[in-house]
């Protein structure tokens, strides 16, 4: 079988070969200006099992995260769990929220934008509260103390440490798992000690969270569940 690629040649690269693959599994290979086209295509066919492995694990990645509809029976997340909505419309009653046995219940007229918003204001209440415990918590173990904490909405960034020691977390972060928040807490306050990712910030942080690679891992491999 043979691969479709396309290829770069570079007067700049010495004498490597190496290769991405793009979005849509499109493979692009990088090699020295004169590098013989045997000599790529050799190295193709070595790559061709890890290629193979890395396509069929693109395929199995959501490309697009399933929106929310914030229709009854949707599963939304909260500290690691999932529960399911009962969505509804309640003229008399207070709009808005509601967290009871196990389920999420939403008053709302059906209108997208609001039900997002009660959602999202939801979200940040909780993480506000929970996530103030969490970093009093640690500053009380770690005897520093940070410069206070927001909560940002965040897509991209779980959380974020300023130069003057105020700690930024996305409302997004109350949807993981404890164990993952406190990784991410534990993450941002050593940056007070530590304004960088050094090896001596990771000893920080491995040695109060040892499992932080893992949690790493689980953040990334389950963010898309949590855009609202
Ligand atoms: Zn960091």
């Amino acid at each position: 079988m043979t691969i479709q690629y396309s290829l770069k040649r570079s007067r700049k690269r010495k004498k490597t070969i190496s290769l991405q693959i793009g979005n849509n599994s499109a493979i692009t290979i990088y090699a020295p200006y004169f590098t013989p086209v045997k000599e790529i295509n050799r190295f193709v066919e070595e790559k061709q099992k890890w290629i193979d492995r890395a396509i069929r694990k693109q395929a199995l990645l959501p490309v697009h995260p399933p929106k929310k509809t914030y229709v009854t029976g949707e599963i939304f997340y909260y500290l690691g769990q999932s529960y399911p909505l009962d969505a509804y419309f309640d003229p008399l009653e207070n709009l808005g929220v509601i967290f009871r046995n196990n389920h999420f219940f939403l008053n709302c007229p059906v209108n997208m934008a609001m039900r997002k918003y009660y959602f999202v204001s939801w979200y940040k209440k909780k993480a506000r509260q929970y996530l103030s415990e969490r970093v009093d918590f640690y500053e009380n173990m770690l005897k520093f103390s940070s410069g206070g904490i927001r909560i940002t909405s965040a897509e991209r960034r779980w959380g974020s440490c300023s130069e003057d020691n105020h700690l930024s977390f996305s409302f997004r972060l109350i949807m993981a798992p404890p164990q993952v928040v406190d990784y991410v807490v534990v993450h941002e306050m050593m940056h007070i000690r530590e304004k960088n990712h050094s090896s001596k910030f990771w000893d920080l942080v491995i040695e109060v969270i040892p499992g932080c690679k893992e949690h790493r891992r689980w953040l990334r491999e389950h963010e898309h569940h949590f855009i609202l």
